[in-house]
């Protein structure tokens, strides 16, 4: 078996990567919110100029697959005019920020969030894979979501954190944004970009005295699918739907669409009875609380991915209901979709399956060379 392979870079607009199934085009909305007629736009987009798939990321992002290099230019341009693409490659490299779900236009996400944006230029260059969180609500929904500089609510007031630290620094509204600039030159400063993220820089090296003072606020329970006051938060499936299921969510009636970092879309304003109806449009979509499927991992597996030598999502859709919570299914050993140990992990090499217990893809398996035959048999599927 070959080893998998590790790219060290994240796709985006500007500079797409290639896939098995075509290049990988990521739009970032803003703040993860787009309007539903930004939704219907991007469905249609998917399907004109892309194969019609479409992935949600864990950073809360898009992605329009099944790209040509020949479509890039018109695709890049109609998700420019649509406000869903910066003009600036730069400035869409550096617009990685996950904002916490529910926000509305005027509220305090939406300012730090307005004022974060007008100031990414003056961010030093930094590794690709940082991120910034915006988690201010009364309880923060965001924790554990990936992001290196925090603007999050404290136990007294917002508070900036690194990534990593028990505690931050205490910030008022207009100081946050010079506060988050400053510690991000002192992250550069101090060697964080051979660090590469937050969490491993400050491993090694002290954060300024100051910056751990004030304790963050209490941590929400995790967002669930269903209905929620006014909206409807809807599970996608191993993250990754197509332009129709888009467009169902869209006929939902809601105004506006927020991509979750949790393979979820919260549809704000959505006719409530809705619910039923998008479960049954598609074997994607999930509205239904403790759907096994929702928190099975799959990654794209064969023929999508050049390294998959195994289908994975139907594999993982059908053994989902008949072992533990946390089932992997992965390509290869690789293990992108679940870097961590799960209960039961199913991993491609050349062709056929091995199965893991109680670790990552690439563990010693207690079982080699299974067919999907085999594999369905051996858990009763
Ligand atoms: S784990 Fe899946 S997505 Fe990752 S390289 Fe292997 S086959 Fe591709």
């Amino acid at each position: 078996m070959s080893a998998p392979l590790v790219r060290g870079w994240c796709p985006g607009a500007h500079r797409p990567m290639m896939s098995g199934d075509g290049l990988v085009v990521r739009v970032k909305p803003r703040l993860g919110q787009l309007t539903a007629d930004q939704a219907l736009t991007l469905a249609q987009l998917s399907k004109s100029h892309g194969n019609g798939m479409i992935d949600v990321t864990s950073r809360a992002n898009l992605q329009v697959r099944g790209v040509s290099e020949a479509s890039h230019p018109r695709l890049l341009a109609a998700l420019i005019d649509a406000g869903l693409v910066d003009a600036d490659p730069e400035m869409d490299a550096r617009r990685a920020i996950v904002a916490a779900p529910g926000w509305s236009g005027g509220d305090q996400t939406d300012r730090l969030g307005t004022a974060l944006e007008a100031r990414l230029g003056d961010l030093p260059a930094m590794p690709a894979k940082i991120g910034h969180v915006i988690d201010t609500g009364p309880a923060r929904i965001l924790d554990g979501v990936s992001g290196d500089f925090r603007l999050e609510s404290g136990e007294s007031g917002l508070i900036l954190r690194a990534d990593g630290a028990l505690r931050g620094r205490p910030v008022t509204e207009d100081e946050a944004v010079d506060a988050l600039i400053e510690m991000a030159w002192w992250f550069v400063e101090t060697g964080g970009r051979e660090s590469g993220r937050m969490k491993r820089h400050i491993a090694s090296v002290e954060l300024p005295s100051g910056w751990t003072c004030a304790d963050p606020g209490p941590v929400a329970p995790r967002l669930d699918v269903g209905p929620h006051g006014g909206s409807l938060s809807v599970g996608v499936a191993f993250g990754q739907l197509r332009a129709d299921d888009l467009s169902a969510l869209c006929a939902s009636g809601c105004s506006t669409l927020d991509v979750t970092p949790w393979r979820m879309i919260v549809l704000n304003d959505a006719t409530q009875a809705y619910d039923k109806l998008i479960e049954s449009h598609s074997h994607v979509l999930i509205t239904t609380p403790g759907n096994p499927v929702l928190a099975s991992h799959a990654c794209p597996g064969a023929p999508l991915c050049p390294q998959g030598t195994v289908e994975t999502r139907d594999m993982a859709r059908r053994l989902a209901f008949q072992v533990p919570p946390g089932l992997h299914v992965s390509g290869c050993a690789k293990g992108c979709a679940h870097p961590d140990p799960a209960p039961l992990t199913v991993v491609g090499c050349d062709g056929l399956y091995d199965v893991v217990r109680d670790g990552r893809a690439s563990d010693v398996p207690e079982a080699r060379g299974l067919t999907r035959a085999q594999v369905l048999e051996r858990f009763g599927a």
